[in-house]
């Protein structure tokens, strides 16, 4: 039953429910202060970000991790009252190793402390790139909050992973915000590895022109663009049309490097595997990526075999873990029984550290080491 239920989890993480809007209010601008210090720290982060790839020591960067926070000491955080009080609450607590009295004491970044020291005892995994998540934008191009179910702003995303060297700054803006523009060239200043986006919830549809301006700018700054594909369960509601890979025509035709997270897995557009749809994307485009986050869950069983498997997506898959959903019931070795050898499943299993974990797991699903090493190599260069 507890699995059933967190099934098609993936997305924003399903923080859904249980996330505290703020007292204050969603931020949805950066103050001038903060833009103060994005631009005095621009050059030396751009630094940081460079040296970092040779400072992982030949470990690998996993491109998709999730955060969370109850919006309290001023982080910003924001869910929709209607998604509070969930089942996933304590799941997802656990998962991140933090309890609720600690979030409340110690504020948000308990969260990102926590992701930090674990990720630090990992002998696989160097760094990891934390995703802020932006909202629905109304008609005037603010924060919808009435349509917003999940909302973590990029400034607290930015300030907290600053404080930990091995975690990395994955920013989040809906293209229909008034601010979009000036937003993308203030989360490059602040470090921003790429923008994360979930079309179904967020209400973006990426095939419309008039984002033509924001893939520009994109193209031109560098940003990848990583972009949920496949259907959502995790949220009250889900557009799950706007998250078909074939969507993706418009970004890729101007440049735009593009990553489609889990691979277009799962579910259907127009009567076709996403998945597949996402392959054919790739035959089409050499500047589409695709993460393999999500692939080992118990509701995705047998799809990692045939991304494997398919011509298209050589050179072009990298690591990403969803993490916290790895140290969930969603994923265990066990789960792929018959579809590696035994042996090293069982091995897998042993590991403590869910990072080593999953990289034990998806080695033994035949995952190539390229493929763990190509995350650093694209947004680290
Ligand atoms: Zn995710």
């Amino acid at each position: 039953m507890k699995i059933r239920l967190m099934l098609g989890l993936c997305g924003a993480l399903g923080l859904s429910a249980w996330w505290v809007t703020c007292a204050a209010g969603p931020a949805d601008r950066p103050s001038a202060g903060n833009l103060g210090a994005t631009a005095s720290g621009a050059a030396s982060l751009d630094t940081a970000a460079s040296a970092t790839r040779d400072s992982l020591g030949g470990k690998f960067l996993d491109c998709h991790v999730h955060t969370a926070g109850l919006g309290v000491s001023g982080s910003g955080c924001f869910v929709a009252p209607a998604l509070k009080g969930s089942y996933k609450f304590p799941l997802y607590l656990k998962a991140f190793g933090v309890k609720e009295k600690e979030l409340r004491e110690q504020g948000d970044g308990v969260v990102l402390d926590r992701i930090s020291a674990l990720l630090s005892r990992s002998g696989t995994m160097g760094a990891a790139v934390i995703l802020a998540l932006d909202g629905v934008a109304d008609s005037a191009g603010g924060l919808d909050t009435a349509r917003t179910q999940l909302y973590l702003p990029n400034t607290f995303i930015a300030n907290e992973t600053r404080k930990h060297a091995n975690l990395r700054f994955g920013a989040s803006i809906n293209p229909r915000r008034a601010y979009a523009l000036t937003e993308l060239d203030r989360v490059k200043a602040e470090g921003a590895l790429l923008v994360k986006w979930i079309p179904s919830i967020m209400d973006i549809d990426p095939s419309d022109s008039a984002i033509i301006p924001f893939y520009r700018k994109l193209k031109e700054l560098g940003l990848p663009l990583l972009t949920h594909t496949g259907t959502e369960h995790s949220f009250l509601e889900a557009k799950d049309s706007l998250c078909d890979p074939f969507r993706l025509e418009l970004p890729l035709s101007l440049g735009v490097t593009v990553i489609a997270a889990h691979v277009g897995t799962p579910g259907k557009s127009h009567g076709q595997d996403n998945m597949e749809r996402a392959l054919i994307m790739m035959g089409r485009h050499a500047n589409l990526y695709a993460d393999i986050s999500s692939l080992t869950q118990i509701n995705k069983l047998g799809y990692l075999k045939r991304v494997l498997e398919a011509k298209e997506s050589r050179g072009r898959l990298i690591y990403g873990s969803d993490f916290p959903l790895i140290e969930t019931a969603l994923v265990s070795p066990y789960y792929q029984t018959g579809r590696a050898r035994f042996a090293k499943l069982r091995s897998a299993a042993k590991i403590e550290n869910t990072w080593d974990r999953d990289v034990a797991l998806k080695r033994a699903m035949g995952v190539p080491e390229d493929v763990f090493r190509r995350s650093a190599e694209l947004l680290l260069k």
